[in-house]
């Protein structure tokens, strides 16, 4: 006997030219922002450059939130001594990043980090020359990712060790907006550094965001205070018509569409917010992890009772 299947019950549309608009309109603001920062942060090392001679001006070591994590501890341990190159101002950005990653997740990664913003331009680039994309097997890629969690334990535990910045030698950030390959290009000193720039942004030219899925401590310590986050982005599973489009255009390729609550991977683009053509299906909402724990917890309770 055949039985009917009830059509599943989804949100209505949105009108295609209005979400279109609007994924426009929300990715240019964020390059926008993205482009600001990374001028901030090229214009600070200009000026560290020029006036090396009288050494007043801060270097980009003073502003990277990452160097509050690598100093931290030395700080804690000795009453007050810093690594040598961090400084106060380390200490700030990253108490600003931990309460604004406790708030809004891993929006730093999607608005604000240059670095970030480098590997944006050349997916752009890869995509005008029409270079194939390379896809990472889903298997392949969970595993991989546990690789900004190596990264991150080992060089907090050298920076401990030797007392001093263990990474930044070869940090392919660093090299790149540290510029000292444009005013003091010297292979023999450099030559690892240059060689760790290279591999990372032409890995990131082939697999999108490569260097912030697989490799980059910092988006690692961001994953993991994320998962804590007050806002997270949530799909409605009852308005949702299983279309994947909201999946498509993830740079950092997250299963959004199987998802409930997306992933602490998630660098806060908001691309798949605006792609999903439903109502009130995909949206950033206030749902602290405890959310999700209270919510288990009942429909475990409520299984147990019937
Ligand atoms: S993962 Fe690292 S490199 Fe990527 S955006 Fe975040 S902080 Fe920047
Ligand atoms: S899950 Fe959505 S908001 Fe998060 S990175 Fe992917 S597309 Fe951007």
């Amino acid at each position: 006997m055949h039985t009917l299947a009830l059509p599943k019950k989804t949100s209505p549309r949105r009108p295609a030219a209005d979400y279109r608009r609007r994924m426009i309109w929300t990715q240019r603001i964020r390059h926008l922002t993205q482009l600001t920062f990374a001028a901030f942060i090229l214009y600070t090392s200009v000026i560290h450059h020029l006036a090396t001679v009288d050494g007043t001006t801060a270097s980009i070591d003073a502003l990277c939130p990452f160097g509050g994590l690598e100093t931290a501890w030395q700080v804690l341990s000795t009453g007050g001594q810093f690594v040598p190159k961090t400084h106060q101002s380390n200490l700030i950005l990253l108490f600003g990043l931990l309460a604004g990653t406790l708030i809004a997740g891993g929006a730093f990664c999607g608005w604000v980090c240059p670095f970030g913003a480098v590997q944006d331009a050349l997916t752009w680039l890869r995509r005008k020359l029409h270079l194939p994309e390379v896809y990472i097997p889903a298997q392949l890629d969970r595993v991989l990712r546990y690789g900004r969690y190596l990264m991150l334990a080992l060089i907090l535990y050298q920076t401990i060790v030797s007392v001093k910045l263990w990474f930044a030698d070869i940090d392919p950030y660093r090299t790149l907006f540290g510029l000292d390959w444009l005013f003091e290009f010297n292979p023999a000193i450099a030559g690892l550094a240059y060689v760790s720039l290279i591999i990372t942004l032409v890995t990131s030219l082939f697999v999108e965001r490569a260097w912030c899925r697989y490799a980059c401590p910092l988006g690692g310590a961001i994953s993991l205070v994320s998962k804590f986050s007050l806002l997270r982005i949530r799909r409605e599973e009852s308005g949702c018509k299983g279309c994947a489009v909201c999946a498509r255009p993830c740079p950092v390729k997250l299963p959004v569409d199987t998802a409930t609550t997306i992933s602490s991977d998630c660098i806060g683009c908001l691309a798949c917010v605006d792609a999903c053509p439903r109502h009130d299906t995909l949206d950033v909402r206030l749902a602290p992890v405890w959310l999700d724990w209270t919510h288990r917890n009942q429909t475990t309770e409520a299984n147990h009772a019937r």
